[in-house]
């Protein structure tokens, strides 16, 4: 079984075997995660995305489909892109938004990585109310079935978003008893 943890920090600095990048779908590069990984990481992981864009994914990566580059110089050896939904009022995708996480430990898992640093996917510039976001990844990861992470690891930016995780985990443990 995978160990969920939570932590507050800068995804960019997290010592895993695979930091999970918020990407959109051209795996091009973009603001928030995305934008700091590619900078932290340098042009390493630019250069696979753009090799992947010519290859297997000439129309860009699917909302929540995952697929793993390097990590450049990231404290780390992969980065897993994934793609999350845009929040939508009228439609619900929150399977969407599950299967990012999903696809990204299957992919972990794929690879070998025993580690495996998540960001709060779709709560930056694709607006996902941040409780329903964090319900969402930690139900998935904890139901999630693993053969060789022994860790899933939610990397926070900030006290807020460390505090729902954190309150939307008890729920989710309390409910589970
Ligand atoms: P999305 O486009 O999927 O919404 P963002 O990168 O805009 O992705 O934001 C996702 C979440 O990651 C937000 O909660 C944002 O505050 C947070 N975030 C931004 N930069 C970092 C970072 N360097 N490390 C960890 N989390 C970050």
């Amino acid at each position: 079984m995978t160990n969920l943890t939570l932590t507050m920090g800068d995804i960019t600095e997290q010592k895993a075997d695979a930091v999970v990048n918020a990407a959109n779908s051209s795996l091009l590069g973009g603001g928030g995660v995305d934008g700091a990984i590619h900078r932290r990481g340098g042009p390493g992981i630019l250069e696979e995305c753009k090799a992947l864009r010519a290859a297997d994914y000439a129309a860009g990566l699917p909302a929540g489909q995952a697929v793993a580059t390097t990590a450049g110089r990231l404290p780390a050896r992969w980065v897993i892109h994934t793609v999350g939904p845009v929040w939508s009022d009228t439609e619900d995708r929150s399977s969407t938004l599950a299967s990012c996480y999903s696809e990204s430990l299957r992919v972990a898992d794929e690879l070998g990585a025993r580690t495996v640093a998540f960001p709060a996917i779709s709560t930056g510039v694709y607006r996902w109310p941040l409780a329903d976001a964090a319900r969402i990844a930690l139900s998935t990861v904890r139901a999630a079935r693993t053969e060789n992470v022994t860790e899933a690891r939610f990397v926070l930016f900030g006290q807020e978003a460390h505090d729902v995780f954190a309150e939307t985990l008890r729920a989710l443990e309390q409910g589970a008893d």
